[in-house]
């Protein structure tokens, strides 16, 4: 099964595409481990990566599209894949057209507001790097780091408002992408909010068609 995870970011796709993964024995690819693996192993398109990451700039599309199609190639994809992360936009998923066709397009569909839960209040001790969680792991005394003692901070991008800023982006750039899919026939949407088994079961439903 040749398979895409799309879904804004805090929508536990990549949480659920490891699950798939080992369930179905089939490799979970996400651009950003491409780009450290090709970094990590010196390779040509991996120096070229490295540079353009150095500047702070974003990798451009046929960069990307020759990792994924050397990735693709692989032995080990042989049989299928769970892409994760890309493609994200309609030229990205045209260019994987031509390389392997996409078999099933799962869209996690999660509230904004379910998004701002899961990703505002985490923290991070400014002295040992530890991460906090306001509910999920909160530290035992407000601002201050269990391990060390050290102040805890909120990064920039994970306040509300450069929240608000990225999933725009994300509807903004996927939306026509998931028009385009469902145009293909290709398109399944499930429900993305609750525990991650919870969503694993609508998947694996869904997945079955
Ligand atoms: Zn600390």
């Amino acid at each position: 099964m040749k398979m895409v995870f799309l879904g804004p970011p805090g929508a536990g796709k990549g949480t659920l595409a490891a699950m798939a993964s080992k369930s179905m024995g089939l490799p979970h690819i996400s651009t950003g481990d491409l780009f450290r693996a090709a970094i990590k192993n010196e390779t040509e398109l991996g120096k070229k990566v490295k540079g353009i990451l150095a500047e702070g700039k974003l990798v451009p599309d046929d960069l990307t599209i020759a990792l994924i199609r050397e990735r693709l190639g692989a032995d080990d994809a042989r049989d299928g894949w769970i892409l994760d992360g890309f493609p994200r936009t309609t030229g990205q998923a045209e260019a994987l057209q031509s390389i392997a066709p996409v078999e099933l397009v799962v869209n996690f569909d999660v509230p904004d507001e379910t998004i701002l839960f899961r990703l505002t209040g985490r923290s991070i001790c400014k002295d040992c790097g530890k991460i906090y969680h306001a509910t999920t792991m909160p530290p035992a005394r407000e601002g201050v780091c269990d391990i060390c003692g050290g102040p805890l901070y909120v990064r920039s991008d994970d306040r509300e408002e450069a929240i608000r800023t990225r999933l725009n982006a994300y509807r903004e750039q996927t939306e026509p992408l998931i028009a385009w899919y469902g145009k293909l026939g290709k398109l399944v949407t499930i429900d993305g909010s609750g525990s991650p088994d919870a969503v694993y079961i609508r998947f694996a439903e869904a997945s079955r068609v």
